[in-house]
């Protein structure tokens, strides 16, 4: 389907809940969190039907997300019925990792098709100040487990922060020196409580980088569906990406929309414009209904962010990051 800039979009992230078992400090707060009520969070069976829509419209990718989409039960059965979709390309999964390795066979029986873990330490103290919790070593299993099953795609996200964890940059990207898997730097986006943080550009780190791991050489790779672009260390097996929406504005090629976890369309991370679907669906619109108000909708996708201006259309407190979904 394409958008009102003629941008093909094939890629649709669907947050699954807003709870999470973590706090990440530039995520989510400790306390005072409004979670959406359950009957207001979209069912399996609704998600399912959505996204046969997209993918009538020509939707082929699927990324689960949350908050932390494995806290959902049963997420698998999502997961099964999402690939069974005429048009399917991948069904792959955003996670902070810590349930990882308990559910990963029944995600592999689903049918993942790739997963991407968030790691922003490796220092069991510094993991546990970042996210207020433990779960730490849980996550490490989780990311063996994962490089147990070679039909999987495994990569590693992490949000590079000043004077926080930028002294473990250089051994996180060393995590792709000896196995199949590629960690990728995402620069922090001015979004809910990442406005309270500094963030930190893709040529600084690569600076950082490059000091230790020698120079690192821009590839061509296309390594999955969404804006991330790769370079290659001298020896290593997996790549180092970056994910650089403030230095490397990619809004010109954004393939992608969003379905927050309580059914509203979103089309672009920073702004709260869309329609909500659950409507829709709960006052029983046809499919040619629903796909109306998506086509409409996606008419109407903005043609970039603007982190560094304020606008009337930007989303509030009310949309972080963890009810849209990363
Ligand atoms: N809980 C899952 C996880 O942590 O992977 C999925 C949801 S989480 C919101 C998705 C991704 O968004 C994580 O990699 C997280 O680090 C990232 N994220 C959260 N807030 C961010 C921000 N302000 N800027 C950039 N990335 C952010
Ligand atoms: Fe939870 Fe993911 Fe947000 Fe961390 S980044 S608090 S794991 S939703």
């Amino acid at each position: 389907m394409k958008d009102g800039f003629n941008r093909e979009i094939d890629y649709l992230r669907i947050s699954v809940t807003d709870r999470c078992n973590l706090r990440c400090i530039y995520c989510m707060p400790q306390e005072g969190i409004s979670w959406i009520d359950h009957q207001e969070i979209l069912t399996y069976e609704e998600i399912e039907r959505l996204c046969r829509i997209f993918a009538s419209l020509g939707v082929k990718n699927f990324k689960i997300t949350g908050g932390e989409p494995l806290v959902r039960k049963d997420l698998p059965v999502l997961i099964k019925k999402l690939k069974k979709i005429n048009g399917t390309k991948s069904v792959t999964l955003t996670t902070n990792g810590v349930l990882l390795e308990e559910n990963l066979e029944a995600l592999m029986e689903a049918g993942l098709d790739g997963v991407n873990i968030s790691l922003d330490s490796l220092n069991k103290e510094s993991y546990e100040s970042l996210t207020s919790r433990e779960g730490f070593h849980k996550t490490m299993r989780g990311i063996e487990e994962a490089l147990k099953h070679p039909s999987l795609k495994v990569k590693l996200n992490c949000v590079p922060l000043k004077g926080i964890n930028d002294n473990e940059l250089v051994a996180l990207a060393r995590l792709a020196e000896d196995k199949a898997l590629s960690v990728r730097f995402i620069e922090m986006m001015p979004i809910g409580f990442g406005k309270n943080f500094d963030f930190m550009g893709e040529e600084e780190i690569i600076e950082l980088l490059e000091k230790e791991l020698g120079p690192l050489k821009a590839t061509e790779e296309a390594l999955g569906n969404g804006p991330a672009h790769y370079y290659r260390a001298e020896g290593f097996m997996g790549r180092i990406g970056f994910i650089s929406a403030r230095t490397h504005k990619f809004c010109e090629s954004c393939n992608r929309v969003r379905l927050t976890a309580e059914g509203y369309f979103k089309t672009c991370l920073q702004y709260s414009l869309g329609a909500s679907l659950k409507e829709g669906l709960r006052r029983g619109d046809s499919d040619s209904e629903i796909e109306a108000i998506i086509v409409k909708a996606l008419l109407e996708k903005p043609k970039g962010h603007e982190f560094d201006k304020d606008s009337d259309l930007q989303d509030g407190e009310d949309r972080r990051m963890f009810s849209i979904g990363g």
